[in-house]
């Protein structure tokens, strides 16, 4: 069974599954996997809902290096009262969730997303504030048990956000309910409303008193959280003893690794973009990608070559799909990597593969789609072929290596050919005049066998082409490229280059 259905199972009728992120940077593609594990999990289960919680309170912790050195005066000030970078959105915090929320919608997530500024303006979180505080011994009992920290006599599980500054540095002296009394490092004394976004619970208290106040039932986290002594443990107590409430059912994942240069992470900067990686492969290929590996498996992404074999590993699993030739499991994977309903028919795929060369050959995307097409395409198809054909573009400018990019010489340039050269080049034009139909393979055996006959090395051959047609010394796959160029084109670029003294 596909481990989104074994979570299901596990879950009360109707549940509420949440998961969230702390909008302080670029939100990258490891963190589609939280929510993407929450959303194959509502899919799984009737009526379930998904909350996406965005920690827009959270104090922003230094100056990332994405960031210029004016925001050094924000650091220690919540994310949603920080002006955003590019001066289009309501805070910091939006900027970088605002693209993030609109690729979870391109994917197909349904969820509901909960800013956790406005949910402590909004006074939801009063009573669990009260609850924490009024327990505070017990609280900082637990904290200091499990994580082996010690904390100071004047601990508060409160952090009051300074009146005067705008920061959380802060020390609290005094609870008279509902005012957290406090003293800033920057000398002002005030009072924090327990009833506002005076403040904010810290991370380790925050998480349990969110599960209370929401009834969160499923909770998708990622292993940090979950290591012993993390806060997925310290929050377990809390609810339990605070809260008098079972903690939701976590769902462990592991993380998202750039192949070669580990975890990703938006502080390191080691991460590709939710919204590039969509970009490039389109949101049932991400959906996909997550949907087929064990939630403990580490998914390691490689965004130049790696997406090539991907897409073809998608294609050939849709295939399969139609034909009934994969097992339930993977067939489940299949259907829950579909943004909409499940294709009544097999789409019609041009290979990525193919059209990386053919993108480079032509301009023009009518001219190509006659070149791909087969007479049972609908207009479906042709949209599908359309979409992919942007993807690759945007993969060729984005992540695609060198060594597949090239474009087509209007004219022969320059080559010298050797008279062994000549010969070799005459005589596999004599073969291509005289075949009609080509196919890859065909021209491929054909350099081989004219080259053996000739006695000219093969490589030599094979690059002979690629000086000819796109003056590099390599190339795309030879077979595959000259069947993808017209007929005419190529046996006249040939004979002229055979001529050329
Ligand atoms: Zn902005
Ligand atoms: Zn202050």
């Amino acid at each position: 069974m596909h481990w989104a259905d074994v979570e299901a199972g596990l879950l009360v009728d109707s549940p509420l599954i949440a998961t969230g992120i702390t909008p302080s940077g670029p939100i990258h593609l490891g963190s589609l996997r939280e929510i993407l594990t929450g959303d194959a999990i509502r899919r799984a289960k009737d009526d379930a809902r998904l909350i996406y919680i965005a920690d827009s309170i959270d104090p922003l912790r230094k100056v990332y290096p994405f960031l210029n050195e004016d925001y050094e005066e924000y650091v220690g000030k919540p994310l949603s009262e920080i002006p955003c970078p590019c001066g289009s959105h309501e805070s910091y915090a939006h900027h970088f969730l605002a693209p993030f929320l609109e690729s979870i919608e391109r994917l197909g997530v349904e969820c509901d997303v909960l800013h956790t500024h406005e949910m402590y303006a909004e006074g939801e979180y009063e009573e669990a504030a009260r609850k924490l505080i009024l327990n505070r011994e017990r609280v900082k009992d637990i904290l200091t048990t499990v994580t082996g920290r010690t904390l100071n006599n004047d601990w508060y599980p409160y952090n009051p956000i300074c009146r005067e500054c705008g920061k959380m540095n802060t020390n609290v002296t005094n609870f008279s309910d509902p005012y957290v009394e406090y003293i800033c490092g920057c000398g002002y004394q005030g009072k924090a409303d327990i009833r506002k976004a005076d403040g904010k619970l810290p991370w380790r208290c925050d998480w349990p008193a969110r599960w209370w106040i929401l009834g969160v039932e499923c909770e998708p986290l990622g292993k940090d959280h979950a290591a012993a002594g993390g806060s997925w443990d310290t929050g377990k107590l809390i609810v339990e003893d605070i809260f008098d409430r079972d903690a939701p059912n976590p769902v462990v994942y592991e993380w998202i690794q750039l192949k070669g240069k580990g975890a990703m992470s938006s502080s390191t900067g080691v991460a590709i973009k939710a919204e590039d990686i969509l970009d490039t492969v389109g949101p049932e290929v991400v959906r996909f990608l997550l949907y087929k590996y064990k939630l403990q498996t580490h998914i390691d992404i490689e965004p130049g070559l790696g997406v090539l074999e991907l897409i073809d590993e998608y294609d050939a699993w849709e295939a399969g799909y139609f034909a009934g030739t994969i097992d339930e499991d993977s067939r489940r994977v299949y259907e829950l990597s579909q943004v909409d309903d499940i294709p009544a028919q097999q789409p019609y795929r041009v290979p990525y593969k193919h059209l990386v060369n053919l993108v480079q050959i032509y301009d023009d995307k009518k001219h190509t789609w006659e070149l791909v097409r087969d007479d049972k395409c609908n207009i479906h198809d042709r949209k599908l072929f359309e979409t992919r054909v942007e993807q690759v573009r945007y993969w060729l400018n984005k992540f695609a290596p060198d060594m597949v990019k090239f474009s087509i010489l209007e004219s022969l340039p320059e080559v010298q050919l050797s008279d062994i050269e000549r010969t070799f080049l005459s005589e596999y034009l004599e073969e291509l005049i005289s075949k009609e139909d080509w196919t890859p393979e065909w021209l491929h055996q054909k350099v081989h066998e004219r080259a053996e006959e000739t006695g000219i090395k093969k490589g030599k051959a094979f690059r002979l082409f690629y000086r000819i047609f796109i003056g590099q010394p390599r190339g795309p796959k030879l077979g595959r490229f000259l069947a993808q160029l017209e007929r005419d084109f190529v046996v006249d670029r040939l004979r002229e280059a055979c001529l050329d003294h």
